[in-house]
């Protein structure tokens, strides 16, 4: 289906290791002051000028992580970048560098990691990120890419998952679910493909969800707005997993309790009427689905009037005392039913069964 049919294949061998490194990094823009050294040495060289250091990494494998049938490389690279990057605005922090290690099989030729890179140098220039190291290896079977990204804070605005306060509110950025379903729509047009090579999947409906699958954007924006808004939220994580476990997090951490309203979480239309067609429960959805790189944070009650009315921004509930637990206060009916760390591969299993 979106398989990339490249005609030309150039054997990687051919460049040899520190050609190959040469000719991905080139392109690369500096962007940071705080970059001494990108690329070339044994090392990078930064300088955070007294602000502290935040550094995260993601690994992710062909076949667990994603499957490049319907994922095209300049897409995967994109999103290894942003959900590095989303984890470090998490910390409602600002990021600056990122390294790139990749292990390659020889099914791979240049132009496909060409194409990867595309996707990687898209995000660096789009979200102002330094390329500043990696790796480069072989594997005997599929792709791995790793990114570390580094980011760069006053030691006053980081925000940690553990320091959220009983009465705080509980806020969302942008909408939830979408990502999960774009998957959905994505795994079955797969299989239809594979059924009829003819037939020519029409995915106008669920643009919106393909998009937020294929090309999440991590939230730098809404650092920006806490920031001019004088906003420290009292907690923050992104949204990964999905909405239901992240919470979990918080309030674990934290130690305290939630109620979160089903009426507040908010939901693309596109979402709500694909969940109909697939005979899924919005909800459910938004609260196990994942991959939305949204952040999730608290705020004092006291900050609720900077914040209102900001469309990125809708407060969800509010937190507890831990006795209370962590609840979902259903829509209409306000019965308080205990959130659970569903992941979204357990929502998968769970179609499965049906
Ligand atoms: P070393 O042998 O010291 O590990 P390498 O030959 O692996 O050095 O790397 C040379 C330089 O290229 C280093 O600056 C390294 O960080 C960078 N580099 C290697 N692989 C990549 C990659 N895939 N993407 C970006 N930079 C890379
Ligand atoms: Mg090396």
């Amino acid at each position: 289906m979106l398989e990339d049919k490249t005609p030309q294949r150039t054997d990687i061998a051919s460049l040899g290791e520190f050609g190959l490194i040469q000719h991905l990094t080139e392109h690369f823009n500096i962007h940071h002051s705080s970059t001494v050294k990108a690329v070339g040495d044994d090392c990078a060289v930064l300088d955070a000028k007294g602000l502290k250091t935040l550094i995260t990494t993601d690994l992710l494998v062909e076949g667990v992580h994603f499957n490049l049938s319907y994922m095209p490389l300049k897409h995967l690279g994109y999103k290894a970048v942003m959900v590095n990057l989303s984890d470090v605005y998490a910390m409602n922090a600002e990021a600056s560098q990122i390294t790139v290690s990749i292990a390659l099989s020889n099914r791979f030729p240049l132009e496909a990691v060409e194409e990867l890179y595309s996707g990687i140098l898209l995000a660096c220039d789009k979200y102002n990120i330094d390329l500043v190291g990696g790796d480069t290896t072989s594997s005997t079977k599929g792709l791995l890419i790793s990114v570390t990204a580094i980011g760069h804070a006053d030691e006053k605005k980081i925000t940690y998952r553990n320091t959220a306060k009983e009465n705080d509110l509980l806020v969302v950025t942008g909408d939830l679910g979408a990502a999960y379903l774009g998957f959905q729509v994505l795994e079955r047009e797969k299989q239809v493909f594979e059924v009829d090579p003819n037939n020519q999947p029409d995915l106008d409906a669920y643009t919106y969800l393909i998009e937020r699958q294929l090309k999440p954007e991590a939230r730098k924006d809404i650092v920006k707005i806490l920031n001019d808004l004088e906003v420290v939220p009292t907690s923050m994580i992104d949204i990964s997993d999905g909405l239901s476990s992240e919470i979990i997090h918080i309030c674990t951490q934290s130690k305290v309790g939630c109620n979160l309203y089903e009426d507040k979480i908010p939901l693309d239309p596109q979402v709500i009427s694909v969940c109909e067609e697939f005979d899924l429960n919005s909800t459910t959805v938004a609260l196990s689905g994942g991959e939305d790189y949204e952040l999730l944070f608290t705020i004092a009650q006291s900050d609720f009037d900077k914040i209102k009315g900001n469309p990125h921004l809708t407060v969800i509930g509010h937190m507890t005392d831990a006795n209370n637990g962590m609840n979902l206060i259903t829509r209409g009916t306000n019965q308080a039913v205990p959130l659970t760390a569903q992941g979204w591969n357990a929502l998968l299993d769970k179609n499965e069964e049906n």
